[in-house]
């Protein structure tokens, strides 16, 4: 099976050896792992190694507890970029690993330049998997007589996007007509699109298609504004902490559960690791969730929560009933 991601085996291997890690702690997104088994063979040569059966959903999802547990001090961290919301601690070391993909950007681009008629200056973005084509991107759409800019926000790359940071396209939203993001799926051009409120283009390597991103992100509102107005009539709230590194946000939680209960409402702390919907539901007696652990989890994954799941950024249109002036600008936490 041909590998579709770029992985370093030689400079992993080099970091392992220079390290002199007896054993290492191997973790990859769920769409990286099929592909794990050369570089698992190549490092169980000449150390014990370990592979995170779990997902791995991004930087703030670094596998410190399995580490900890098998008394591992090295984690080799394949798909994101390097931690997010989360500070290493210092008796651990994560090499992170991109993983680049090696789809081609450049024959989706002309096959479907088409699509961008009508906009002159683009503000270009991309997931991590796809950074090493930006640069050629850019050029490509310059040739064609776009204006193009790569805005630099809080991540190691140009024009780098996650789901909880969109800050390169927040830098030069207002310069352009319209952001172009390169990544597979919707889940990125959406929050791009929802923080920014400029027409958003996704560019997918993997279907070989540019759309607008516009349609999708209408459906997810109504769904989100049909929540949040279920969530007016909770009297009992399930404030749900994630004890994923980079999801901690305990502080925040107390914050809110405190704030429940001066409305005369109920609160209670749930403590999980994943966000399960099912896990979720074996507390009956709550009507609705409050998330504090990834802040997109209310906005793409609700339609698998059975009972309302709000965000940091809601519960106060909710307590306050005043859904009316709702602004998913301000209320997401991105
Ligand atoms: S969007 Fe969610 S899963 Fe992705 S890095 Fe941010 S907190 Fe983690």
């Amino acid at each position: 099976m041909e590998n579709p991601y770029e992985i370093n085996i030689s400079q992993i291997m080099k970091w392992v050896l220079d390290e002199k890690a007896k054993k290492v702690l191997v973790q990859a997104p769920d769409g990286i792992k099929p592909y794990l088994k050369e570089l698992l063979d190549v490092l169980s040569k000449n150390t014990d190694v370990y592979v995170s059966g779990s997902h791995t959903w991004g930087g703030c999802d670094i596998a410190l507890k399995e580490a900890y547990t098998l008394g591992i001090k090295h984690i080799i961290h394949l798909g994101h970029h390097g931690p997010v919301r989360v500070r290493i601690p210092e008796d651990v070391k994560v090499l992170f690993v991109p993983a680049f993909a090696k789809v081609d950007i450049e024959k989706v681009l002309e096959r479907e330049i088409e699509k961008l008629r009508g906009y002159t200056s683009i503000g270009l973005l991309s997931s991590l998997q796809h950074i090493n084509q930006l640069d050629n991107a850019k050029r490509s759409l310059e040739r064609r007589g776009y204006e193009v800019l790569i805005g630099m926000g809080n991540l190691p790359y140009p024009g780098q996007v996650i789901g909880c940071d969109v800050s390169a396209a927040v830098k030069v939203s207002g310069k352009v007509s319209c952001f172009l993001v390169v990544a597979g799926g919707f889940f990125h051009g959406l929050g791009v699109y929802l923080k920014t409120k400029t027409k958003t283009f996704v560019l997918d390597p993997y279907v070989g298609k540019i759309f607008d991103i516009e349609p999708i992100a209408k459906k997810i509102l109504a769904r989100h504004m049909y929540n949040l107005s279920r969530a007016l009539d909770a009297e009992t709230f399930g404030v749900i902490v994630s004890i994923k590194p980079g999801q901690y946000s305990v502080g925040k939680a107390l914050e809110i559960y405190r704030k429940i209960k001066r409305y005369g409402k109920k609160a209670y702390l749930i403590v999980v690791d994943e966000v399960e919907p099912s896990e979720l539901e074996n507390f009956a007696f709550l009507d609705a969730y409050i998330n504090t652990a990834c802040p997109r989890l209310n906005i793409d994954s609700e339609d698998v929560f059975k009972k309302p799941i709000i965000g940091i950024g809601e519960i106060d249109y909710v307590l306050r009933d005043e859904i009316e002036k709702y602004d998913i600008q301000k209320a997401l936490q991105i």
